[in-house]
């Protein structure tokens, strides 16, 4: 922060709804217009979503990639693979997902605009859909 620059912080909340069982989001827009919305200029921008079942990625947005992605979260998490979590309710993969990918991720703010890279779109992952009701908190947070 500057010597005199006043820490400021703004909140948005995102509502999505999601049609599949496995399926990513893109959120990129939402999140570009939160940190100009926020007026910030510098600081850091927290992309949230406070689910134990879904994650939060950042990647390119491309047909096959976003199939690839599923494609290996489904190989690394999974289902029906004799998880303990499945004898009380049947998601165990889904936790297991969301807990190594991680449901928090954090991007610089620089003279207004979040960094990222061309290829960087940021999607919600849902690993237990439908669901009518996912949330993603976006936090941004300087001067
Ligand atoms: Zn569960």
């Amino acid at each position: 922060m500057g010597v005199n620059g006043k820490v400021r912080v703004y909140f948005k909340e995102l509502t999505l709804s999601t049609k599949t069982q496995y399926e990513l989001i893109d959120i990129t827009y939402e999140v570009e217009k939160a940190v100009r919305d926020s007026g910030i200029s510098n600081g850091l921008c927290i992309i949230h979503a406070p689910h134990a079942t879904a994650a939060i990625i950042a990647n390119e947005n491309e047909a096959g990639l976003i199939q690839d992605i599923i494609r290996s979260i489904k190989e690394l998490y999974p289902r029906n693979a004799g998880w303990k979590h499945d004898i009380i309710d049947d998601n165990a993969a889904a936790h297991l997902g969301s807990a190594m990918i991680g449901s928090t991720r954090i991007f610089p703010v620089k003279d207004g605009r979040l960094v990222r890279g061309t290829w960087q779109n940021i999607f919600l992952v849902e690993m237990d859909g439908p669901r009518p009701y996912r949330r993603v908190v976006i936090e941004v947070i300087g001067e």
